[in-house]
């Protein structure tokens, strides 16, 4: 039923183009299950404890035990993976992670509920463990022309959000800076910044921007120095330019107006404490925008390690 090559690698031949096609393929748990265990050993178990490559399967066909006698631990390919310890069947994990990942501006937990027949709170849950699994652990360098450029969250008064055109001074402090960074044709990556300070923009800048690359900003007084480490281009927004030659910033506004319909039209207003999490909801749809569903899909199950438990997603935050 799952192809594997000789490097254990799943072959291409799982299609599904939509909704309905997935529900067909993971049509029951066991299904769903043996395609994880797939895309994590490749058909050879691995305990998440030890590392021992030598578990065996005990009877109810998905509880593995090592053989290591200094571990003798249990497990499933659950373990250790965004999927552990939750009571909803795979299938609604996969269905909400196709939902989450190839709707242009994501989905609500309010929808996301109705959709799989889950409680709000589980829904919001099931959001924020996927958004988890969607950052980018290792992303690549930025070259060739780069846009750069940052837009603000959050914050009381809707009107000020064009205020960063004016300076810092008129920021509402209560709005967060997310940063973004584009390569023309190429990949996207943007976060949120613990501040609007010129060393902070600047260092961002430098750590996901190739030297090599020519980068475009506005006229933001942040980014005056930048022209010490990397050839750059200004566009004067303030004074009403917007495209110099093929110097313009359109490609990253483009992405923030997208980021900002889905945070306003889906999300209606995201908390401070999770804006890392939806920004990297919208990179990540952005960046894999020329894959199929299927790739898109085994991609972020790919990334399905690493947990995300509910206490450590309500505790507040330290201000910052
Ligand atoms: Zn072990």
């Amino acid at each position: 039923m799952i192809q594997c090559n000789t490097k254990g690698e799943m072959k291409a031949e799982t299609q599904f183009t939509n909704l309905y096609d997935l529900r067909e393929y993971f049509s029951n748990e066991t299904v769903c299950r043996a395609y994880l265990e797939q895309f994590r050993w490749g058909g050879r178990p691995v305990c998440p404890f030890c590392h021992s490559e030598n578990p065996y399967r005990l009877g109810d066909g998905k509880t593995y035990k090592c053989s290591n006698k200094d571990c003798h631990k249990k497990f499933t390919a659950t373990v250790g993976t965004i999927f552990e310890n939750t009571k909803i069947p795979l299938s609604k994990w996969f269905v909400a992670m196709y939902l989450i990942t190839s709707h242009k501006k994501g989905i609500s937990s309010l929808q996301l509920h109705r959709d799989l027949g889950v409680t709000q709170k589980t829904a919001w849950f099931i959001n924020h463990r996927i958004r988890e699994m969607l950052k980018d652990n290792a992303p690549e360098l930025l070259f060739n022309v780069v846009e750069i450029d940052e837009t603000y969250v959050g914050g009381k008064d809707k009107n000020k959000h064009k205020s960063k055109r004016t300076g810092y001074s008129k920021i509402d402090q209560k709005k967060t800076m997310v940063f973004g960074a584009v390569e023309r044709q190429g990949r996207l990556t943007a976060k949120k910044m613990p501040n609007v300070k010129q060393d902070t923009l600047l260092n961002e800048v430098r750590s996901v921007v190739d030297k090599s690359a020519i980068v475009v900003t506005d006229n933001n007084k942040g980014y005056y120095n930048l022209g010490k480490t990397h050839e750059h281009a200004v566009v004067s927004h303030s004074t009403g330019e917007y495209v110099r030659g093929e110097w313009h910033t359109n490609t990253i506004e483009g992405f923030w107006s997208l980021f900002k319909r889905g945070i306003i039209g889906i999300y209606h207003n995201i908390s401070d404490k999770h804006t890392d999490r939806y920004v990297t909801e919208f990179v990540q749809r952005y960046n894999t925008r020329d894959t199929t569903e299927v790739e898109r899909f085994n991609l972020f199950l790919s990334q399905c390690e690493g947990r995300l438990k509910y206490k450590d997603l309500i505790k507040k935050e330290k201000n910052v």
